[in-house]
């Protein structure tokens, strides 16, 4: 039975993740430091405590790990007035293509790290038969854990799901887990999903139809497991 496991921030929607981040930064670093480049590199589809982390290592404070909790903290107030202001926005794409999939039969299921998700998805959560959202996993991805817990409470098997996402280290989680994958490049960010191993890049969701599911799942796989 296939299912299709979206990742959310950055597929589903264009979540203020990024922008809480730099807020919460004053008085730890320099804001400047943190660019959109970096936050995708360094933070982006990391659990929030390891987002901390690699922020401010990254922006080469030399108490970081000490003083991470407290800006993980500083960032959830801010991402939460943020969310409540309903300042994060859903791709109209990803609405049409979740529809549209949805109509067709297709089983729908989102796996990500923020334990913010599930409150910018209020809006359509039925369309989904599986959500798992900021649950606590052992490991973040590049990890395959969270896609093969989707895959597994979906009652799939991995070798019948497909991944989208927007991140390199999904893009790797979703080959770990032996899925297809599919990357999502909204921001000029082609070539890192290609080689992170995406088995297809598109713009937008636009192109994701049931014909180029099921070609996918039935391509990738069977050359994964040769
Ligand atoms: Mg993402």
């Amino acid at each position: 039975m296939q299912t299709v496991i979206f990742d959310v921030d950055g597929v589903i929607l264009d979540s203020p993740h990024e922008q809480a981040w730099r807020a919460a930064l004053a008085g730890f670093a320099d804001p400047a430091g943190f660019t959109s480049a970096f936050y995708q590199r360094a933070v982006a589809g990391k659990p929030r405590s390891d987002g901390a982390v690699a922020a401010l290592v990254g922006l080469g404070m030399p108490d970081a790990t000490a003083r991470a909790a407290e800006y993980a903290q500083r960032k959830q107030a801010i991402m939460q007035d943020l969310i409540a202001a309903g300042s994060f926005t859903v791709y109209p794409d990803a609405l049409r293509a979740l529809h549209r999939l949805h109509a067709a039969g297709t089983r729908l299921a989102v796996a990500s790290s923020s334990k913010n998700a599930e409150a910018m998805l209020a809006g359509f959560t039925d369309l989904f038969i599986v959500r798992i959202c900021g649950r606590d996993l052992p490991h973040g991805k590049p990890d395959p854990a969270i896609f093969l817990l989707a895959a597994a409470e979906a009652g799939s098997d991995p070798a019948d799901c497909l991944v989208v996402e927007d991140a390199p280290a999904g893009i790797i989680a979703a080959s770990a887990a032996g899925m297809a994958a599919l990357g999502i490049a909204r921001h000029d960010d082609a070539a890192a999903l290609h080689q992170a191993g995406a088995d297809l890049v598109l713009p937008d969701l636009d192109g994701l139809t049931e014909a180029a599911l099921s070609a996918l799942i039935k391509g990738t796989n069977h050359a994964k497991r040769v």
